[in-house]
């Protein structure tokens, strides 16, 4: 048997493209475009290409790139200054601040000075309180993007067995939050857990952020489950995941590639946040 490839990319496409015509049609109804500011601060390469791909995507989807670059030896009270212009900048919809941030500065402290109106990241801890409680917000982008690719493909949520593999405020925690949301019993594995495998197993969706290259293979997934690979790794053959795909193509019922999965949903997803937050700060005003 090989698995369904749910194709990333393709949705990816058609989010952002409902995106942009979501924001043609706020541009024309309220006279201004949504506005994204990216900050980054120093010159990390990765961090580059990362900013680089979200202005593009942002530029693409008729948003206004209001991107702000520091110097990496910016100080603490500096680099807040920015980050409060720009919450009280009317134009700008959405702040993300790219991570990591040089490790002289507070990024919990910096983070905090976002508005939660504005957190298109949703990584404050007022939009994670928001999330816990099951109320209205900002959602993070890849646990939200890895819920639009399940919906997409139709993958029942609703009393399903799922399992998390990692506790990141990024992805783990979140993704077990947002599944939770969608009545899904919800299990979450980290580090101490003991064989990993063996709980996976019980999986019926099963979503991998370890971080960790073939932390699940084949032993650790239930014929016909749905896996979704989180994880990205750079090595001499280009990108790889958390998951062995080679074998776990042939047990699992659908899967994500690495690349082509998770990776293009979350930047898709930052932009639907944007606009999201854009529309939510023109309601507050009217
Ligand atoms: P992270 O902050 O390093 O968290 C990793 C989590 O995995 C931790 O909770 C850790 O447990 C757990 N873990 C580590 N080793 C484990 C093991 N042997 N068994 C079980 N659990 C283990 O990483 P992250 O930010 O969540 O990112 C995870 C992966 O996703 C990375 O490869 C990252 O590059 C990728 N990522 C991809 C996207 C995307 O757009 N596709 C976005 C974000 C991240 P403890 O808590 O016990 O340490």
């Amino acid at each position: 048997m090989t698995a369904r490839l749910m194709d990333g990319k393709a949705l990816a496409r058609q989010v952002r493209d409902e995106v942009a015509t979501g924001t043609a049609e706020f541009t024309a109804r309220i006279g201004t475009a949504p506005g994204l500011a990216t900050v980054l601060i120093g010159n990390d390469p990765a961090s580059e290409v990362y900013i680089r791909n979200k202005r593009r995507a942002c530029a693409a989807a008729g948003m206004r790139d209001l991107h702000r670059h520091l110097p990496a030896d910016v100080s603490q009270a500096q680099a807040v200054d920015l980050v409060d212009e720009l919450a009280e900048d009317p134009v700008v919809s959405g702040i993300l601040v790219q991570l990591p941030a040089p490790g002289h500065l507070d990024t919990e402290a910096l983070l905090a000075r976002i508005p939660a109106s504005k957190d298109v990241d949703g990584l404050t801890t007022a939009n994670a309180g928001l999330l816990a409680q099951g109320r209205p917000g900002l959602r993070p982008c890849t646990p939200s993007g890895v819920i639009r690719l399940l919906e997409a493909y139709d993958v029942p949520l609703s009393g399903a067995e799922a399992v998390v593999v990692g506790r990141s405020v990024l992805v783990g925690k979140p993704m077990a939050q947002l599944l939770l949301e969608r009545n899904a019993t919800v299990t979450v594995c980290h580090s101490r857990t003991r064989d990993l495998a063996e709980v996976c197993r019980r999986a019926d969706v099963l979503v991998v952020a370890a971080g960790v290259p073939d932390i699940v293979g084949a032993d650790a997934i239930r014929p016909d489950a749905t896996v979704v690979d989180v994880g990205i790794h750079r090595g001499a053959n280009g990108l790889r995941g958390d998951v062995d795909f080679d074998k776990a193509v042939e047990v699992a019922g659908a899967i994500t590639p690495v690349p082509g999965g998770v990776g293009p949903m979350t930047i898709a997803m930052l932009l639907a946040n944007t606009l999201e937050a854009a529309r939510r700060q023109a309601t507050d005003l009217t």
